[in-house]
């Protein structure tokens, strides 16, 4: 199976590409990468002696470009996205471009060329926020934040694709990611790097915002699943079952660094703010045996120790981060 992996220079795409190789001596993986503020090339530097590995610097909207990668192809597993709420909030074009337009430009390239299936990544944060229970896959989508409405409208073209065209489509939709190489401006590596040098964390509002989290590498596994046994035309959650508050995730980021709450500075509530996310992940585990297998309390020590053990990665990226207020 040849794999085209679009944004698989990012924190969950290179995540993907180091298992996927790392397991299978006989994989044929091409990341295909725009190398924005947040692609890392030597994030995939552990793979690049791989006779499978083939690495592609090009813009998903690029649609010559895309054209020119896509065949000899049997799959793409489609990364590549604007992928941080508060960058949409100040400005939501990029998102819009790459997220929608991109997507529509990997979706009719992929028919062209044949490609046998699609597996489109997206988030649960295409469903706003629930205050009790958990979405299942069937729920309808109600996006607060402009980049899950960029990646709502992402979804449901592909999901159209199915429909319209009958391509082999499958949608996964996630929980939030925790583990290495994510890029610094997200909450667990911007408050880890930060305690680390002394500085204070920025938390938002009275903390009360629940998230749930996944590691990075449970999270591909699910991908892996649903790229080899999920149906056509569905969508499939995959989440990590923990469930914490963003000022209890604070509190265990301090523990670990061995500093008290006057680390924290309160800073205003982001817009729109979701409160709650959830996820169902009845489906993926029933049909294709997923569940994760990483628990909260090693992904984490075993994050921090790795952001502890690998400054001079994060450390350049910090300058390129977006602020929070
Ligand atoms: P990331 O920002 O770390 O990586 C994105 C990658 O896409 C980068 O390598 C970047 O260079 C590349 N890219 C961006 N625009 C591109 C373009 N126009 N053409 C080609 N490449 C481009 O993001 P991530 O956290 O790894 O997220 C990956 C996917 O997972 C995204 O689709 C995101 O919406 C989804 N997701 C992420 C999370 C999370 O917790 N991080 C949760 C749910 C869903």
């Amino acid at each position: 199976m040849r794999i085209l992996v679009t944004g698989g220079a990012g924190f969950i795409g290179s995540e993907f590409v180091r298992q996927r190789l790392g397991a299978d001596a006989t994989a044929r993986i091409t990341v295909f990468d725009k190398l924005t503020y947040s692609g890392v090339e030597a994030n995939l530097t552990s793979v690049a002696g791989h006779s499978g590995y083939a690495f592609v610097r090009g813009d998903i909207c690029d649609a010559e470009a895309v054209d020119r990668v896509m065949p000899g192809h049997d799959v793409v597993v489609h990364f590549a996205a604007e992928s941080h709420v508060d960058r949409s909030i100040a400005g939501a074009g990029p998102f819009v471009t790459t997220n929608v337009l991109g997507t529509q430009v990997l979706l009719d390239a992929a028919r062209t060329h044949g490609v046998g299936r699609f597996v489109h990544i997206s988030t649960d944060e295409v469903y706003g926020s629930i205050s009790e229970g958990s979405w299942t896959e069937e729920w309808p989508l109600a996006p607060n934040s402009p980049y899950a409405a960029s990646k709502a409208a992402a979804d449901l073209l592909a999901l159209a694709y199915h429909r319209t065209h009958g391509m082999d489509v499958v949608v996964t939709r996630c929980s939030n990611n925790y583990g290495p190489h994510q890029f610094p401006e997200k909450v667990i590596p911007l408050f880890v790097s930060n305690l680390m040098d002394g500085r204070k964390v920025p938390l938002y509002g009275d903390g009360g915002n629940v998230r749930e989290w996944l590691h990075v590498s449970d999270h591909c596994r699910g991908i892996d699943l649903a790229m080899r046994r999920g149906r056509a035309g569905e969508v499939y959650h995959i989440g990590g079952g923990t469930e914490l508050t963003n000022k209890e995730l604070t509190g265990v980021l301090l523990e670990a660094a061995g500093l008290g709450w006057d680390m924290v500075e309160p800073v205003e509530d982001r817009k729109g703010h979701d409160l709650r996310y959830s996820i169902d992940t009845g489906k993926i585990g029933e049909e294709l045996g997923y569940a994760p297998q990483v628990t909260f309390e090693d992904g984490i020590k075993a994050t921090i120790d790795w952001y502890r053990e690998n400054r001079a990665w994060w450390e350049p990226l910090r300058a390129k981060a977006a602020p929070r207020k």
